[in-house]
């Protein structure tokens, strides 16, 4: 019998590394549902060449043209909107969900997979950052196991004893170590990135992903989130996470243990890797990728961060520091904030600014459930775009 995976965010960077290790495995998984938001297009040729049981648009304005489009041999269910998708995570035949979908969008898709106590491969890390507490105390209950796909979360999830999951402490440990590549601006002036343009935030040195998390990158708010996301993951203070320059991406992250051994995973800068070791877990699949040749690495390089020019870091702490509501206005901030910069509206040395001014304006409110997050993540929202309108 395959395993039947939810593929949520299918058209995405995650999605199409996702849908290459299901190619490269059909003994071991089918995919039982799909999900995409507006690329139709793309969706379509997804439908025809993998024969999912249901398929979700998350955007109904793109029902009739999905409807046209549909091959005439797909013999599935279709639905639309945000709800849909969490009803399809709950699927009997659903067994993992691979949650792909960029930003606070995917927050309740990946929350009603861990409710229905699936095995939700999180590469959705924005969902972990507003409501990590929710999530791992959903999981608790539930019994849902969460396996990290980014691929820092990933290594250090591999550097962890055989049997571990996340959301349990971790027996012995002395720090984290996130490594971060320091995105296309780590040897740049302050100067030539306050006219950095979106082409020049999005091209990173040494991934291909989507337009957000490469904006996020080049900010190191990603790395902020990564900071954040961690805390929840694997139960520790943002006290003990270290982060450190790595340019080469050859160490996706390490685990440092109080008796002074240190564990590092390395592997090529492949989002198929972390992926196939999310599915296959505890098996490891076999995999056609790059491997990771030293000795034409030669040499790797260790750098503390700049946080004068990288201030999104140090938000994220302070965010993580204080707890209750800040990680979600410093997740719904950055995403308006990105966004803004995206459709030029605001320059690149203004992101970071705007999510300190978002943080600094609205008052803390507690969390007790879901809807909580979802209220204070509007108002965060709303007050992102006002501030932008000041501006202009
Ligand atoms: P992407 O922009 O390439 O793809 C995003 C996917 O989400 C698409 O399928 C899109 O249709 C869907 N989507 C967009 N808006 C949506 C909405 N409002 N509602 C529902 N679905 C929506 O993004 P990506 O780079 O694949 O990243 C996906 C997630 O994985 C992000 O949280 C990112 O931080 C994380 N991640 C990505 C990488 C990477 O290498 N790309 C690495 C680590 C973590
Ligand atoms: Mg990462």
């Amino acid at each position: 019998m395959t395993r039947g995976v939810a593929l949520f965010g299918a058209t995405g960077s995650i999605g199409e590394s996702t849908l290459s290790v299901i190619r490269a495995h059909p003994e071991r998984f089918h995919l039982d549902v799909v999900s995409a938001h507006a690329s139709i297009e793309k969706l379509v040729r997804i439908v025809d060449e993998f024969q999912p049981k249901h398929v979700v648009l998350t955007d109904p304005a793109g029902a009739d043209e999905l409807l046209a489009q549909l091959p005439h041999h797909f013999k599935g269910s279709v639905s639309f909107g945000e709800a849909a998708l969490a009803e399809a995570a709950t699927g009997a035949d659903v067994d993992v969900v691979m949650a792909a979908i960029v930003g606070g969008a995917g927050l309740l898709s990946t929350y009603a997979a861990v409710k229905a106590g699936k095995v939700v491969c999180l590469a959705n890390k924005e969902s972990l950052v507003m409501g990590g507490e929710l999530m791992m105390q959903a999981a608790k209950a539930s019994g849902a196991s969460l396996i990290p796909i980014d691929s820092e979360h990933n290594a250090i999830f591999q550097c962890l004893p055989m049997g571990y999951a996340a959301g349990e402490e971790i027996a012995g440990l002395r720090q984290l170590i996130l490594t971060c590549s320091g995105g296309p601006f780590r040897t740049a002036t302050t100067a030539s990135m306050q006219s950095a343009t979106p082409a020049e935030a999005i091209a990173h040195p040494n991934w291909s992903m989507g337009q957000k998390i490469s904006v996020d990158s080049a900010t190191l708010m990603n790395k902020g989130l990564e900071l954040i996301e961690a805390t929840h993951l694997f139960q520790v203070d943002q006290s003990a996470i270290e982060v450190v320059i790595h340019p080469e991406s050859a160490i996706h992250s390490m685990v440092e243990y109080a008796d002074g051994s240190m564990l590092a995973q390395l592997g090529s800068a492949d989002m198929r890797i972390p992926i196939a070791h999310a599915l296959g877990y505890p098996e490891r699949l076999a995999m056609d990728v790059e491997r990771l040749s030293l000795s034409a690495l030669g040499s790797m390089h260790f750098d503390p961060v700049d946080h004068e020019k990288f201030p999104a870091l140090g938000l994220a702490r302070a965010a993580s520091e204080a707890g209750g509501d800040r990680p979600v206005v410093l997740n719904a901030a950055n995403e308006i904030a990105v966004d803004a910069f995206l459709h030029a509206r605001i320059g690149f040395m203004d992101i970071s600014p705007l999510v300190d001014q978002c943080l600094n304006q609205i008052a803390s409110q507690p969390i007790s459930c879901l809807e909580d997050v979802l209220t204070i993540d509007r108002i965060v929202r709303q007050t992102a775009v006002e501030l932008i309108g000041e501006r202009a």
